[in-house]
């Protein structure tokens, strides 16, 4: 039935549509209604665009080679203790009658190697990759900006098993470029950012971006080699090396043997950064006194101290001059032999215009972003914990490699939102809006309609407002973000206008639209950047059309 009432009908936006948040915005259009703090419903229209989204996640993961599975969202404490996460304070945590202790994944780590230890024996087995789209929980203290970081989320994540690092490391590639597919079908501009320099037996990994001033994460590209990294991982190093002289903060900590103290002396006005000072450090560092203050350091240090066997290993930033303001030295005695000094590393957050340190010539330039996908080299550090192995040629057995690649799905939905909206409100890629186009006519207009819907094979937007004008129904299709308003009206009848809302990502509908127009009846006017195109020919043109939005 046509003009039927829609039972959920988006409100009318009567108010400055850019100061209203993305999020609210999302609810007063009726994609989701918020229940509580962090928690959402999905109404039709934002079901319909979290399953286009997850559609295409699918395709991807399929093709791949990845089986898809659905675990319980519900997981016993004691695999949890195994790894370790249990005291995870952002864990969902449940008892049952009989008192037992259960949480609400936040992912499935523990409970996949659990599962997949039963299935994967022999090294003939592996490699493999299993997947799920399937609902995720966070007892997030602060939720915020609604389905960006919210307390009950969709998410896809998927596990691979390996018998070695390299067949691991090679999937963790493949995933890569699976990633990149999934993210250009979905037609968002992004970037992926290297997270580690990739050493093998490191934390190898990489984030998806979009880039968009909302974002809470900084991302570095340098103007040179382009390569993108979070803050965190960014190495740079200033203009001109040795030029500060203001006050120098140092941080203390013990090395593997906690037999050597490591003073990093850094600029005080500067972001201490661990993974760099890590890296210039080889790793050896104890990883307790990370936490550590300077005085718990240098109290577990002086404890035992003995100048013939302890040694000191000084880390300098490279900022800094000698005539810097630098602390006084907490020893009174070391020996010269046992002291040991490393210049030139850079050990604070990356700042804007620095020089890229991967290729020491571009410049970096800093950009605000949010993250929509992560994939990561696992090594073994959970099958080790849960003793998931396969047999081997020799017959011996081995702990599996492992994988895990995310994409919170709820969360991409309203990163797109985000950074596609614009004044008139929503604007979805075709890719994964919830209708295609919409079809506006008023009453009077309504047997040329459902002529118009006999000749589309696109299911069309017609629940508006039954009251609405139709100037209003157009305004409502654009600000629910459809990409294509099909009018119907006396005036133009036998033809059709379409009005074009989705940004278009090419121009390849121009060669169609010469080689076709006589054709399809179609007429392009540029100046009000208006398409009309009879009745009968609108599906071949909306597809067209299509192609590039
Ligand atoms: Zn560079």
């Amino acid at each position: 039935m046509l003009f039927r009432r829609f039972l959920f009908t988006p409100s009318k936006i009567t108010n400055d549509i850019l100061q209203i948040p993305t999020h609210e915005l999302l609810q007063q259009l009726g994609y989701v209604k918020q229940a509580s703090s962090g928690i959402l419903h999905w109404l039709p229209l934002g079901l319909k665009t979290l399953r286009n989204v997850e559609g295409i996640i699918r395709r991807r993961m399929n093709e791949s080679g990845a089986h898809e599975v659905s675990l319980s969202s519900l997981s016993q404490r004691s695999l949890w203790e195994t790894t370790g996460r249990w005291s995870n304070t952002e864990l969902f945590k449940l008892k049952d009658a009989k008192k037992k202790d259960y949480c609400l994944v936040p992912t499935c780590e523990e409970e996949i190697t659990w599962l997949m230890k039963h299935y994967l024996t022999s090294h003939k087995d592996l490699p493999t990759i299993a997947y799920q789209i399937t609902r995720k929980y966070r007892d997030e203290l602060r939720p915020r900006g609604g389905l960006l970081r919210g307390r009950e989320f969709l998410m896809k994540d998927a596990y691979s098993f390996h018998l070695n690092s390299d067949d691991a490391v090679s999937t963790f590639e493949n995933m890569n470029a699976t990633y990149d597919k999934i993210f250009s079908d979905i037609g968002v501009p992004f970037v992926s950012a290297v997270a580690d320099s990739g050493d093998i037996g490191g934390d190898l990994s990489k984030e998806y971006h979009f880039i968009h001033e909302s974002g809470e994460d900084t991302l570095y590209q340098c103007s040179s080699c382009k390569a993108v990294s979070n803050v965190e991982k960014c190495g740079s190093y200033p203009q001109e090396s040795n030029q500060y002289l203001g006050d120098v903060s140092v941080k203390y900590a013990l090395n593997q043997d906690n037999d050597t103290l490591v003073c990093l002396y850094y600029p005080a006005n500067r972001q201490f950064s661990w993974n760099l000072a890590l890296e210039a450090l080889d790793n050896d560092i104890e990883p307790k006194t990370k936490e550590m203050t300077n005085e718990a350091v240098l109290s577990k240090f002086t404890e035992d101290y003995d100048p013939i066997f302890n040694g000191i290993t000084r880390v300098m930033d490279v900022r800094l001059n000698s005539r810097s303001n630098f602390p006084d030295f907490p020893l009174k005695s070391y020996l010269k032999n046992n002291f040991a000094q490393l210049n030139d590393y850079s050990i604070v957050d990356a700042e804007e215009g620095e020089i890229c340190a991967s290729c020491e010539e571009g410049e970096l330039e800093s950009a605000k972003s949010i993250e929509v996908g992560h994939t990561f080299y696992l090594g073994k550090k959970y099958s080790q914990a849960m003793n998931a192995t396969v047999r081997q040629q020799d017959n011996s057995d081995v702990v599996m490699e492992m994988g895990c690649y995310g994409i919170g799905v709820s969360r991409l939905v309203g990163a797109i939102a985000q950074v596609t909206r614009d004044e008139k409100g929503l604007k979805w890629p075709s890719s994964v809006s919830p209708y295609k186009v919409s079809l506006c006519a008023n009453e009077k207009s309504l047997e040329q309609l459902e002529e118009v819907r006999t000749h589309l094979q696109l299911e069309p937007f017609t629940q508006f407002d039954a009251k609405a004008t139709i100037g209003a129904r157009i305004q409502q299709s654009h600000s629910l973000g459809i990409p294509i308003a099909i009018i119907v009206g006396p005036k133009s009848w036998p033809n059709v206008e379409m009005e074009v809302r989705a940004d278009f990502k090419s121009n390849n509908w121009e060669t169609d639209y010469k080689k076709l127009h006589t054709e399809l009846k179609w007429e392009y006017n540029p100046e009000s950047q208006k398409h009309f195109v009879h009745n009968t020919k609108v599906n071949d043109v909306a597809n067209i059309l299509l192609k590039d939005l």
